[in-house]
């Protein structure tokens, strides 16, 4: 383990525990995390499918709890919170991309970029923004869309600057391009880089992706409900 102040740390675990239940068999997903990110790298998850990667971005995320260890989001201990405090931590730091879109279907590309700035606050919903980012991941011609009339390329880039809109210091990324052809891959994981250079999140992606991994600056490798291997492979610039 590194020797970092609390506050360089945009994540980091200690002991992550998580298990479900199927019916009366315990399943022991997380075995012992401990994951170290700093603000402002670009770290990428890699491993085989089963081995508790999708778990632990949620829990990083805050959308679901460890049974046992502790997690720290920007130095915030976030063990000592209630789900209110949690929710409010997760809306103010985090953004989300999932392997699938998840935008709503009935909504144009900005509405759909503007909820989660909705749900924060919704008498200030920044429209321009939106906008922005919408331009800024190359869909500028594109912003009154619905989902159904986009590719699933330009959908992911939708889902982008949505993850984008609160100006999230944190940016989850869950298999991001797992749905798309290798181009539209690809054009997605030069966007994600290109936006960690130009706004400085901390982007956390679990990916398959040669190339992500080329260009992170963490590269952890996960089996079995463990980091087998975590190493720091680029200094932040
Ligand atoms: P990965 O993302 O690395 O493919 P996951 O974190 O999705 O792995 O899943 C790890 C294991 O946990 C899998 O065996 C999966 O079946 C199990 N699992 C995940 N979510 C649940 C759940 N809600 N209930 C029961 N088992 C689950
Ligand atoms: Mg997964």
């Amino acid at each position: 383990m590194s020797n970092h102040a609390m506050s360089e740390y945009a994540v980091k675990t200690e002991n992550i525990h998580k298990s479900y239940f199927s019916g009366p068999q315990q399943v022991d997903v997380l075995k012992g995390v401990n994951l170290e990110v700093l603000n402002g790298e670009v770290a990428v998850i890699m491993g085989p499918s089963g081995v508790g990667k999708s778990t632990l971005l949620h829990i990083v995320g805050m959308l679901d709890r460890s049974d046992k260890g502790r997690l720290w989001i920007r130095g915030r201990d976030v063990s000592e919170l209630d789900k209110v405090g949690m929710a409010r931590l997760r809306n103010a730091t985090i953004g989300f991309v999932f392997q699938f879109h998840h935008l709503l279907p009935e909504f144009s590309a900005l509405e759909n970029v503007l909820i989660p700035s909705l749900i924060r606050d919704s008498k200030n919903a920044d429209e321009d923004y939106a906008r922005e980012l919408l331009e800024r991941v190359g869909l500028k011609e594109r912003v009154l869309h619905k989902p159904r009339e986009l590719s699933g390329g330009e959908r992911q880039r939708v889902a982008v600057a949505r993850a984008l809109i609160n100006k999230p210091q944190i940016v989850l990324a869950d298999e991001p391009t797992g749905n798309l052809d290798k181009q539209s891959g690809e054009s997605l994981y030069h966007l994600l880089l290109e936006l960690n250079r130009e706004l400085g999140q901390t982007l956390l992606i679990v990916t398959h992706n040669e190339h992500m991994a080329d260009n992170a600056h963490r590269l952890i490798l996960m089996d079995d409900g463990h980091i087998a291997d975590q190493k720091v492979i680029a200094r932040r610039s």
